[in-house]
């Protein structure tokens, strides 16, 4: 009686405390987003080194964000242009979501006030150039230099705050060029590509770019979601693709940059390639060339001929002649004999060494068969028609084309009776 009371007790004590962790869940979750209980929210924060991880996004990069299946960053590009930036802000809002903005600085220049708006929002914001060209790929590099400094100068000068400002970068057009990337990277900024997008900008109906989003995050499972806060269609389409990320069950992740206050999440190299190889699936790609360190630089002089051991009486000719390795050799070993490479006359070999035998040889050889495999008469002339066409053996294919249709009409009579 007493055991079975302490067992009842325990039990009780484990439902109230799975009572008690679920009210605290969905009271945690109510607080995150006050007034939207079906909010989608955002499940966590990524903190990342953009020197540890300098180019990220799969539609371009090796790499892209250390995110788990069925979680999402989103990305807004082009902003902040008020119109359209100022109800996506809201969409987010409702819906408790943090994302990553990539300004552009004429954009920020035009209205500094968005920049604000989005800071204050809690968002992440990066820089997309200063105007926006799409020909960074093949701009030189003072003018590369030019557009990224104004992006962030215009872009921090609109922040109450400049030190909000994430060193993240996108490419204009993703027009990448390892001179672009380069300076970036010298100077600690992460760059941006993406892992899919949604054509956006593209003159599609809202109801593609939300199938497009959907259909290419299904299909890669996880991923940065490329998006631009400056186009009519992107905020129309943009509650839809939320209902169906939490239909679907994806989370929101939110990235900032790491800072001496707020060290990067700890994270292992595999985590950073969007379909980490496993033992059980083939490798896609070779290993890198790993960079060697040279503990010498200099270089070697050319052999000379004497080096080889080669005469070089009569040099001036060029003209190959045997080295003293080759003549030793010679000297050595005895020349092989001719009947070494013979092959009977009329046999198999020789007719399948011509391309115009070869079908008179496997006539000879099928018929060589079915005498072997054939019994009583047919079979006895079978083998006699065999022999008879097999000698003398034809010396040329014409010949051996004559004497096939004997052959063929024994293995054909044999047919008949099998
Ligand atoms: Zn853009």
């Amino acid at each position: 009686m007493i055991g079975s009371s302490v067992v009842f007790r325990a039990r009780s004590w484990t439902v109230l405390l799975l009572g008690l962790l679920t009210t605290a869940s969905s009271a945690a979750f109510a607080a995150e987003c006050p007034g939207h209980p079906d909010a989608l929210g955002t499940s966590r924060t990524l903190v990342v080194d953009p020197r540890e991880h300098p180019r990220i996004g799969t539609m371009q990069y090796r790499e892209t964000l250390p995110l788990k299946d069925h979680e999402v960053v989103l990305t807004f590009d082009d902003g902040p242009l008020p119109k359209y930036s100022n109800q996506v802000l809201q969409i987010l809002a409702d819906e408790c979501i943090k994302a990553t903005f990539f300004i552009i600085g004429e954009q920020a220049k035009a209205n500094p006030e968005g920049v604000r708006k989005l800071v204050a929002a809690g968002h992440t914001v990066g820089t997309h150039s200063m105007t926006h060209p799409l020909t960074m790929d093949r701009m030189p590099i003072d003018k590369v230099e030019a557009q990224v400094n104004g992006g962030i100068e215009w872009t921090s000068a609109a922040m109450t705050d400049p030190s909000k400002l994430a060193p993240f970068f996108r490419i204009p057009g993703l027009m990448r060029a390892d001179g672009v990337e380069n300076y970036l990277i010298s100077r600690g900024i992460q760059v941006w590509s993406a892992d899919f997008p949604a054509d956006d900008w593209r003159h599609v109906s809202p109801d593609r770019v939300y199938q497009l989003a959907i259909q290419r995050l299904e299909a890669k499972g996880k991923g940065i979601l490329l998006l631009h806060d400056i186009q009519a269609r992107t905020v129309a389409a943009l509650p839809k693709i939320i209902r169906d990320l939490k239909a679907r069950g994806y989370r929101i992740v939110h990235v900032v940059p790491a800072t001496a206050d707020q060290p990067a999440t700890p994270t292992t190299a595999v985590e950073w390639l969007l379909h980490p190889p496993t033992e059980t699936t083939p490798i896609a790609r070779w290993p890198q060339v790993p960079n060697f360190v040279y503990a010498q630089t200099a270089t070697l002089p050319a052999p000379g001929l004497a080096d080889l051991n080669a005469q070089t009486a009569h040099q001036p000719q060029l003209l190959p002649h045997r080295t003293m390795a080759q003549a030793d050799i010679a000297s050595t070993l005895p020349a092989p004999g001719r009947d070494l490479f013979a092959i009977p006359e009329g046999s198999v070999e020789v007719l399948l060494s011509t391309t115009l035998s070869r079908r008179a040889a496997t006539r000879l050889a099928m018929a060589a068969e079915a005498g072997r495999a054939g019994k009583g008469k047919a079979g006895k002339i079978k083998a006699q028609r065999t022999a008879h066409a097999a000698h003398p053996a034809p010396k040329h294919a014409a010949q051996a084309k004559s004497a096939a249709p004997r052959a063929t009409r024994v293995a054909t009579s044999m047919k008949k009776r099998a």
